[in-house]
């Protein structure tokens, strides 16, 4: 039976070594809830790192932590201190962390954490590999382990893969900077399916995937080789249920069984009934701008003086990652900014700040939610930040007023919370004031539509629809329109070559019978590709024609020797048994004078771009430039051609990175059918990979074998994945 593979830095388990033996006491974090209904009886396993090094585990405990391990649906990967310096504090937390928040000036680029990073990719990877079957289902999770997906895919080809960054994926202009840039990028395109929180994140990648890899993406799927890779946003939700309840049932305890906190909470308000208590809880992290927030407030009680006294500030700061140095520095700096403010500030009855660095307990998170005011959350950068969705599912009375910044992933979908940038201090001294003023049934009617969308996409639902999305990616291919040509298939088709008695074959070039190259002068034939054809060509009863849209000069020095049949220029000349070319169709070619100049103007202004002049058609390609921008331009071409030629008599083609314009009477199937009317083939076949090839398969009859190079949409009966796969078939055809 197939099973789902979840695969995580930690796992969703603390181990716990005492005199009395071990203990391993499940999380209780967010991912491991989602992940609840994807985690659940037999059929799924949970790989990740337990919280012990291998320094750390006493050997005589290995066999009963596995077996601790499984009770629990979990399997650990191995990791010595070494590595976890490398890969963990090292390469994940001092390299990507800072790179992917924007803190360009915190990334370390050290080749030795890189260097583990690897090893410990590849670890997680044999793991998978150790505990899996092909026909699982694997779910990767996070910045730790991008290079997972493409370890696993090398070795089991076609296990479904999907791959969820929890943090944001920055902008090309930042990415780009990491020295290991493509192979990152080439990690992560192991998988089927790759998630992030927010279209932002998604559009960045796609962008990086372009730009960095030239690889050609349509919509939000990335083609790479034989592969179509899915690019999604599904934004990480909460437990909600269980913030809810814990509320409620917080309502309802007796004041005897108020925890330390409340009590010390209420007699706050006691005191001073009229006093507003903001809320701020984040990891200790730059990216959280907790000492910018700082700065704020103090900005805030100079510009609107009336409210000290009147307002207090709680900062819960988790204490996180205190082996990396910035960290260490940052804890500091707080250190030091609250208590110069609370110095400066305070008077016998107020101190501005209140500030926790500890973790606390779930009892008292729910403590500090339900008792605050205002959540005010200020991150420079932030995946998501569940924080602010928790600080809602609490205000079971509906009131509260969430001041949340933009940066933050969670924003996208918060749109009804106070919005502001945490770079603005005039903006937040006003919003804060704004929220301390804000009438109740505002605060209602806001809330009102914020938790009605938590509640809908919780966590659960959002693991749900990742885990739907990659499954139907995979029930997806299989239903493609075309079908795959697989083995059985070019067996059947291979046959019925060798049977028929006059066959008739159409060969496109570039794309097909050999790759693109950024100059298509130096695309020239291989030996190999030469050997393939002559063994066609001088097949009895085999009539040959390679057919595309090139000029005749190119191909009458490649192939004019080799006698090869030709057709070029979509179709306007052709060359049979190594004569001359002659033309196929009467065209005119009087509008090349008043389009030149236009597509000269556009390779003027857009770099990498050049013009490739045929004798009845004129083509723009764009393959160097900028893919954006190239895309960019060929949209605006194509406008200006539309309005310019206006005429039925010639057609603008937009092939793979060229924008084409020629006669309209002029294509690859009118050409094709004219050649198949001259004689009686019984074996018809086409392939090709380019839009100018579908009219081929549009035209040829039914009963010829159509082929299209590439998984894009087509009219072809069949599909192949990559060139190399064209001459697997057409050496098959050469060997009858
Ligand atoms: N949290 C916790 N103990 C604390 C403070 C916070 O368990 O003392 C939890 C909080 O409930 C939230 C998570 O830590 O679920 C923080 O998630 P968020 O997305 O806000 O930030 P991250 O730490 O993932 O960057």
């Amino acid at each position: 039976m197939s099973k789902t593979i979840i695969i995580s830095n930690r796992l969703p388990v603390q181990l716990q070594i005492s005199d009395g033996g071990l203990n391993a006491i499940p999380s209780v974090g967010g991912l491991a809830t989602g992940m609840k209904s994807v985690h659940s009886g037999g059929e799924s396993l949970w790989i990740g790192w337990s919280g012990l090094t291998e320094e750390d585990t006493p050997a005589d405990l290995e066999k009963e932590i596995d077996k601790a391990l499984k009770q629990h649906g979990c399997a650990k990967v191995n990791l010595t201190t070494k590595e976890m310096e490398g890969f963990y504090f090292g390469f994940s937390n001092r390299t990507i962390w800072p790179l992917f928040h924007y803190f360009l000036e915190y990334s370390e680029f050290e080749l030795e954490f890189w260097n583990i990073y690897k090893t410990v990719n590849q670890k997680f990877a044999d793991a998978i590999i150790a505990h899996s079957n092909e026909g699982d289902t694997i779910w990767v999770h996070d910045y730790q382990l991008m290079l997972v997906p493409q370890m696993v895919r090398k070795q089991r080809p076609n296990t479904s893969i999907g791959f969820f960054l929890h943090i944001p994926f920055p902008s090309y202009e930042i990415f780009r900077t990491l020295p290991w840039r493509e192979e990152v990028l080439e990690g992560l395109l192991g998988s089927d399916l790759i998630g992030f929180h927010t279209y932002d994140y998604e559009r960045h990648f796609l962008s990086s995937v372009r730009r960095l890899l030239g690889l050609d993406v349509s919509f939000n799927d990335i083609y790479l080789d034989h592969r179509v890779i899915k690019v999604d946003s599904f934004p990480m939700g909460i437990d909600y249920k269980k913030f809810k309840d814990a509320a409620i049932a917080h309502a309802q305890n007796t004041k005897e069984k108020r925890s330390d906190l409340q009590i010390k909470l209420d007699d706050h308000k006691a005191s001073a009934p009229d006093t507003k208590l903001i809320l701020s809880i984040d990891r200790l992290d730059y990216s959280k701008g907790i000492a910018k927030r700082i700065n704020a407030f103090e900005y805030f009680l100079n510009k609107y003086p009336e409210y000290k006294e009147k307002v207090r500030l709680i900062i819960l700061a988790v204490p996180s990652r205190s082996n990396v140095p910035q960290y260490q520095l940052l804890k500091k700096e707080i250190d030091e900014l609250v208590g110069r403010i609370n110095g400066e500030l305070s008077t016998v009855n107020w101190t501005p700040i209140w500030y926790f660095y500890r973790s606390l307990p779930f009892e008292n998170l729910i403590d500090l939610y339900t008792s605050s005011d205002i959540a005010w959350l200020t991150p420079l950068r932030d995946g998501m930040n569940l924080v602010a969705k928790e600080y809602i599912a609490t205000r079971i009375d509906k009131t509260g007023v969430l001041i949340l910044s933009e940066m933050a992933g969670s924003a996208y979908e918060m749109n009804e919370a106070l919005l502001i940038n945490p770079n603005n201090f005039e903006q937040q001294a006003d919003t804060l004031k704004k929220a301390i003023t804000m009438p109740k049934e505002e605060q209602i009617a806001r809330n009102m539509f914020l938790q009605n969308r938590l509640e809908r996409y919780n966590v659960e639902v959002w693991a749900n629809e990742f885990m739907g999305s990659l499954n139907r990616k995979s029930e997806g291919e299989q239903t493609h329109k075309s079908k795959k040509m697989s083995e059985a298939i070019l067996e059947k088709v291979g046959e019925k070559y060798a049977k028929s008695s006059k066959r008739l074959l159409f060969l496109d070039y570039d794309g097909t019978l050999t790759g693109f190259h950024k100059d298509p002068q130096k695309a020239s034939p291989d030996e190999e590709l030469y050997q393939l054809l002559d063994d066609l060509h001088n097949q009895e009863n085999t009539t040959l024609f390679l057919i595309s849209g090139r000029d005749k000069q190119t191909f009458t020095k490649w192939f004019l020797h080799k006698k090869y049949n030709m057709i070029v220029e979509h179709g306007v000349w052709i060359s049979r048994h190594g004569e001359e070319f002659k033309l196929l169709e009467q065209v005119k070619g009087e509008w090349m004078e008043k389009v030149k100049p236009v597509l000269e103007s556009f390779v003027d202004r857009t770099p990498g771009s050049f013009i490739e002049e045929k004798n009845y058609s004129l083509a723009w390609h764009y393959r160097s430039t900028d893919p954006d921008f190239g895309e960019k331009r060929a949209t605006e071409l194509n406008t200006v051609l539309t309005s310019l030629i206006g005429n039925d008599d010639i057609s603008v083609l937009n092939g793979n990175k060229v924008v084409e314009i020629k006669s309209s009477n002029v294509n690859k199937g009118r050409a094709s059918v004219r050649i198949l009317g001259e004689d009686d083939y019984d074996f018809v076949f086409a392939i090709g990979d380019d839009w100018t090839d579908e009219f081929m398969f549009q035209e040829l009859p039914d009963s010829a074998v159509t082929v299209k190079v590439g998984l894009k949409k087509t009219q072809a009966k069949y599909h192949v994945e990559s060139t190399k796969r064209v001459r697997t078939l057409l050496k098959r055809f050469a060997a009858k």
